[in-house]
């Protein structure tokens, strides 16, 4: 016994001595060198912008070298309401020290307070919680698809859902069954039947699929987040869920990207009024803090799943509870939906003022905006965000020549303003 007290001491000494000298390695470790890390022992599944952060707090990022940026991408829109949210960030460290996770196969004592607090604040009957926003999203399908034989009584292995070209719902094989993207799609076959496409935007097209009997689901983005920000006609949300009401098909709200008031609203599809027969949540439902999605709908659709044949093992964690708890009373304590509105408006009004040959569209709802971006004399959007890092604000072009500009709903309009000049600095660097 005391010999093995010794080696346990002697193993904690040599433990302190190598975090030292870690700690001295890292010390002096540069951007470059966690780049090159990263490449050497990381696939090469995302192509970065190459700064390195290392600290969060509201609007604001550092990386290693102790520069400050704006974030004006939010992690995909993940981070609504900024970095390390106190009230969130001590939600997660109280129940990190009581409970983490016992699975489904026994209750807890916050999935039921998580359940009751979210569907009141969404107004549906029932939950199903889930991680990430593609595990939302499949829970979603095989939702629409159990409700399609047990109630709408479509003759199993034949329901369809149809989706929109240039959709982005993840990255699962059923995610890029649905997609239309070639990056996404390529090499992935075979695919997942039973999705049937049409062009986003398009009563008609959807309309005419409509008729098939054995259509079961829409799925769509009431704003087309990744493809650029496509904005739908005013009319089109509202009028496709009437289609589908008329039709008996569900209308499936993906929001996991406009959803938690980054449009101006809760969710996009409260600017015309139209409730969701499924809704899907992730991202802001932690405020970007632990992987936290949900799907939403009423009885007569969430009933047709029974024990045992859906869930996930982190799906309703004790944590992700009460994390998403506090994410929800974030957003309306701190009027988040009507700061996005408001500062929306003042962005693309600025934005439109810059006189740049670079500029082509600005677009956008809320604080979930994107400029497509003319590129000159061979400098292209990637350009400009690099020349914005340099300047102190981050975003990511999306397709090539599309700079998406979603800051943390935080912001105050001295910041956004702030930003904005080094914004127009920068594509005026081009000029
Ligand atoms: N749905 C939409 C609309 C999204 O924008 C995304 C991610 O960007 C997803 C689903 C997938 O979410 P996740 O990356 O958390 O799986």
């Amino acid at each position: 016994m005391q010999a093995f007290y010794r080696a346990k001491r002697g193993k904690t000494t040599i433990y302190k001595f190598l975090n030292s000298k870690i700690y001295k390695i890292m010390a002096k470790m540069k951007t470059e060198d966690y780049i090159k890390r990263e490449e050497k022992f990381g696939a090469h599944n995302y192509h970065p912008i190459p700064v390195v952060l290392e600290r969060g707090e509201g609007v604001f990022l550092w990386d290693v070298e102790g520069k400050r940026y704006f974030d004006f991408l939010s992690a995909y829109s993940a981070v609504n309401q900024g970095h390390c949210h106190p009230k969130i960030i001590g939600a997660l460290n109280e129940q990190a020290g009581k409970l983490t996770l016992t699975s489904r196969a026994f209750h807890n004592s916050c999935l039921g307070e998580f359940e009751e607090y979210i569907t009141k604040y969404f107004g549906f009957d029932k939950v199903l919680p889930m991680n990430t926003g593609v595990e939302g999203v499949e829970t979603a399908l095989k939702l629409c698809r159990k409700w399609a034989y047990k109630k709408k009584g479509i003759e199993e292995g034949k329901a369809k859902i149809i989706v929109c070209e240039n959709n982005f719902h993840g990255r699962t094989i059923a995610a890029v069954s649905m997609s239309t993207d070639p990056d996404a799609r390529k090499d992935y076959s075979p695919y997942t039947p039973g999705f049937v496409k049409v062009p986003y935007n398009n009563i008609d097209a959807l309309e005419k699929e409509l008729k098939d009997p054995n259509v079961a689901g829409f799925l769509l983005e009431p704003i087309q987040g990744e493809a650029g920000v496509y904005v739908p006609d005013d009319g089109y949300l509202k009028k496709a869920s009437e289609l589908c009401k008329k039709n008996n098909v569900l209308f499936i709200d993906d929001e996991v990207q406009t959803g938690l008031a980054r449009t101006g609203k809760l969710l996009a599809c409260d600017h015309e009024d139209v409730r969701p027969d499924i809704l899907i949540l992730g991202k802001a439902l932690s405020g970007g803090v632990f992987p936290v999605s949900a799907v939403l709908a009423d009885d007569d659709i969430m009933l047709t799943i029974k024990p045992g044949e859906h869930g996930s093992t982190y799906g309703g964690n004790p944590i992700a509870a009460k994390v998403a708890i506090a994410a929800l009373e974030v957003i309306k304590e701190e009027n988040l939906a009507e700061k996005a509105e408001r500062l929306g408006k003042i962005f693309r009004d600025e934005l439109k003022k810059i006189d740049s040959e670079m500029i082509e569209i600005v677009r956008g709802k809320g604080l979930l905006n994107a400029v497509v971006v003319k590129p000159k004399n061979g400098k292209t959007a990637m350009d400009v965000c690099l020349k914005m890092s340099e300047h102190g604000v981050l975003a990511k072009p999306t397709h090539g020549h599309i700079i998406r500009f979603a800051p943390p709903l935080v912001i105050n309009e001295e910041q956004l303003r702030e930003a904005l000049q080094l914004i127009e600095k920068s594509i005026r660097f081009f000029d």
